[in-house]
């Protein structure tokens, strides 16, 4: 659906801004004991920065728990931020007066993932799509129900369907009056979280087929929150990759989607179904748990599930050979070891991590072979130490920053020119 002039894909200057977010951070305290001492904090956003413009649609892309929602609703004021800025058509929203504030509300509308959730049930569709007129003002009750009818219609309802109640609707028609809803205060941006995944696959596309239709019609920009890979590419001219609280990579959509730069969107993509199950450009993500935001891992915050994370440099070690032996380090790290690991003993380990015989690195065959002999025991936690010991990587020490990939920014030691470690070709040979 984007245009493909690549126009609306370039990048936003702060000039044609209508969004521009800075880094926002937005922190949950965990508290603990009776008197709900602070203990730490949940980073649910660390440090989100981006911009868009005018009649664009960025999407936010990222598994659950990455923290897109939270950047929607922090941006709506839903959530407090702990730091950072959103500015809003030039203004900072901190430093809004009342009616500033009201005219944000106006402009700026969400459309939430469960139709369901966004109407009360005793309220007839025609008065729930008026609703935010009348909170803006409009006394005109007949003026609100020519805007009404005329909004059901162009969603593709009825005006009759304005006497009706939500629950004689389908979740896809549920979804177009929740549209209609956002679009009556005539607003600049909408922010769509997760729009069509509670629909069915052929009401997904009706409804995407619907907001792209009135985006364009009326130039309105899209902040479009999913993790669905596929309706994104559809959808969006740009896009932001969130992994943990942060944004790993953005670019435009054929860009980031088409030469994936940072690890964790060669996993995303690798994520959605291939026809071919021997598909070797697909990318598996070490293990599959996602760390705890209340206790992120140290530098970047993928290591612990990069397929391409960094070997140590003392070590002589073949890229398949270093893959098994991180696939090693961090499964015993994140506790995903087969249960009937230890029972089944050393040679059927190394069989399943692909780890052969013996590695050609001394000291690193060392490693394996006692942390083997640990995971027979049943001590799982010597073999993850003796693991970590030999087999420390620049990933855990080090934080990245964002470097420069083709003029888009990517946040990976592998783009980092101070760091002795080169991109990974893709697609995967
Ligand atoms: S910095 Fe290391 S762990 Fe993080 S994405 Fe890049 S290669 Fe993977």
């Amino acid at each position: 659906m984007t245009d493909g002039s690549g126009q609306a894909g370039e990048a936003v200057t702060d000039a044609d801004a209508l969004l521009e977010v800075d880094s926002l951070k937005t922190h949950y305290p965990i508290r603990k004991g009776l008197l709900r001492r602070r203990v730490g904090e949940i980073r649910a956003v660390d440090g989100v920065s981006f911009e868009l413009g005018q009649g664009e649609t960025l999407g936010i892309v990222g598994e659950s728990g990455s923290g897109k929602s939270t950047v929607a609703r922090t941006i709506m004021g839903l959530e407090d931020a702990s730091d950072g800025t959103v500015r809003f058509d030039g203004k900072e929203m901190s430093e809004l007066s009342q009616s500033e504030m009201q005219e944000f509300r106006r402009n700026v509308q969400l459309i939430v993932q469960d139709p369901n959730e966004a109407f009360s049930p005793r309220m007839k569709v025609g008065e729930a799509v008026a609703e935010p007129l009348r909170l803006h003002g409009m006394e005109d009750e007949q003026r609100r129900r020519a805007l009404v009818e005329d909004l059901l219609e162009r969603v593709g309802l009825s005006a009759n369907d304005a006497d009706r109640y939500p629950h004689e609707f389908s979740g896809g028609e549920k979804q177009r009056i929740a549209i209609a809803r956002a679009l009556v205060v005539n607003p600049d941006l909408i922010i769509a979280d997760e729009p069509t995944s509670a629909l069915d696959s052929r009401v997904q596309s009706d409804v995407l087929a619907l907001l792209d239709d009135i985006r364009h019609e009326f130039d309105i920009s899209v902040l479009f929150i999913s993790h669905d890979i596929d309706v994104v590419r559809l959808f969006c001219d740009r896009l932001a990759v969130m992994y943990l609280g942060e944004i790993v990579e953005k670019g435009r959509v054929e860009e980031v989607l088409d030469f994936p730069a940072h690890p964790y969107t060669r996993v995303l993509l690798g994520s959605v179904p291939s026809l071919d199950p021997s598909d070797r450009t697909l990318a598996r993500p070490l293990t599959e748990t996602m760390p705890d935001p209340g206790n992120p891992p140290e530098g970047c915050r993928f290591h612990t599930r990069c397929p391409e994370v960094i070997p140590p440099d003392t070590l002589d070690l073949e890229r398949e050979h270093w893959q098994a032996v991180a696939d090693l380090r961090f499964t015993l790290q994140a506790d995903e070891l087969p249960e009937n690991a230890h029972t089944e003993g050393g040679d059927w380990i190394r069989n399943h991590f692909g780890l052969g015989d013996s590695l050609p690195d001394e000291e690193a065959e060392r490693a394996v072979s006692e942390a083997i002999t640990a995971v027979e025991d049943d001590d799982i936690e010597r073999a993850s130490r003796r693991m970590t010991e030999t087999f420390s990587t620049v990933c855990e020490r080090e934080t990245p920053v964002d470097a420069d990939h083709d003029g888009r920014p990517v946040s990976c030691h592998r783009y980092d020119s101070d760091v002795e470690a080169e991109p990974w070709p893709w697609p995967a040979e």
